[in-house]
């Protein structure tokens, strides 16, 4: 057993690369196998980049209200206690809604070394999209 206490790791910002408005990514552990994950906390408007996970990826949403989107889909708020599983391969993205934050946990599995591929920053115009 191992415990990771509180504090173990520095927050981090999250690339402007990857990411549009502030985010900070918190608490990144790994397993003994290829499983990862990363508490990541997103201001009002924020949000990743789109996306995908060679693995699929699992997000369990911990504070206040946020968006998602598969590519072909319409924008779904989430909330903490909600449970977002993407598919290997499915092209999305995450983040805040507008006007509040949002902070969730990100759980993904690598292969060969790589749990994400970043694609383009998502728009303005399709993240202010109205949420289904
Ligand atoms: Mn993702």
């Amino acid at each position: 057993m191992e415990i990771k206490r509180s504090g173990f790791a520095a927050s981090a910002k999250g690339p402007a690369d990857y990411f549009t408005g502030t985010v900070r990514i918190d608490a990144p552990f790994a397993g003994s196998g290829n499983l990862s994950g990363v508490t990541v906390t997103f201001e009002p408007g924020a949000r990743t980049a789109w996306h995908t996970h060679p693995a699929g990826q699992t997000l369990i949403v911990m504070t206040g209200l946020g968006r998602v989107q598969r590519e072909g889909g319409p924008i779904e708020e989430i909330r903490p206690g909600d449970i977002v599983w993407f598919e290997p391969g499915e092209k999305h993205w995450h983040g805040a809604s507008p006007e509040t934050a949002m902070s969730h946990m990100a759980i993904a599995e690598k292969i060969d070394g790589s749990a994400v591929t970043w694609l383009e920053k998502v728009s303005d115009a399709d993240y202010l999209g109205s949420p289904s």
